[in-house]
């Protein structure tokens, strides 16, 4: 007689605590002798492992919603919490340091040192860090093999790497620090369809892996079907897809 015993299962995105709350958050920025509202009592909550995506037109909102998010834009009203933890009530220095242990961004750009090769973009963060080189080498190599970047790239400098690459060595760079929150702006528009939609495969398999907490923002509405739950901006305001 074989006892069955209950597979241990995850929780379903949704179900678990948010890594990442906004709760109607509100953002201005100053345009003439008024002021032009970016964000409209926006809430939003993404719990650890799941892939939140927000399309909408250009000029609705998208980044300013995730400049928010990462607490590098200080909205005017509402509350943005990380980890259970509201940033408004934190010191400077504390925002700083959550901001850098437990938010990975990833922008358009990939924003790649040009004289670094690929290890060491990720090392570069570590220095700062004062962390342990050697383990810290073994950590960036793996991370960069996980993307999909075999021992020769990891070698090259950003002009030797495709715009596919450079955007993966992005994406693991933004994840070694192990963020509980990632922030992906347009990852693609620099990359062709197909090109566009890998990475986009490779964000919803390094969020299940590393249960981060991400919002990828996109005007490509092709590239939404890997999302857990998709929702659009318009006009600063956030609705379900
Ligand atoms: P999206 O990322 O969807 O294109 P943004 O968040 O960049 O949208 O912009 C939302 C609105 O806020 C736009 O009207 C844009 O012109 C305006 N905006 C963005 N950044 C600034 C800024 N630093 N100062 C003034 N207006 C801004
Ligand atoms: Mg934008």
């Amino acid at each position: 007689m074989t006892a069955t015993v209950p597979t241990p299962r995850e929780p379903l995105p949704g179900t678990a605590a948010p890594a990442l709350s906004l709760e109607g958050v509100t953002l201005t920025y100053p345009d003439g002798d008024r002021r032009l509202t970016a964000l409209d009592a926006v809430s939003l909550d993404v719990a650890p492992g799941e892939l939140v995506a927000v399309a909408g037109p250009s000029g609705s909102g998208k980044s300013s919603l995730l400049a928010v998010a990462a607490t590098l834009l200080r909205p005017d009203s509402g509350r943005v919490a990380v980890g259970g933890r509201d940033t408004a009530r934190m010191s400077d220095g504390d925002r700083t340091a959550l901001r850098r242990e437990r938010i990975g961004i990833v922008f358009q750009q990939a924003n790649l040192l040009p004289s670094l090769t690929a290890e060491e973009q990720l090392l570069a963060v570590t220095h700062l860090r004062g962390g342990r080189v050697r383990e810290a080498r073994g950590r960036a190599a793996g991370l960069l093999e996980s993307v999909g970047l075999d021992a020769a790239k990891r070698r090259r400098r950003p002009h030797r790497l495709s715009g596919g690459e450079r955007q993966r060595v992005n994406i693991a760079r933004a994840l070694f620090g192990g963020p509980s929150v990632l922030l992906v702006d347009e990852p693609t528009s620099a990359l062709d369809h197909e090109r566009g939609e890998r990475v986009v495969e490779l964000l919803a398999e390094v969020t299940r892996r590393h249960r981060t907490a991400t919002v990828l923002v996109t005007h490509d509405r092709a590239l939404l079907g890997r999302a857990d739950r998709v929702l659009v901006m318009r006009d600063g305001r956030l609705t379900e897809g």
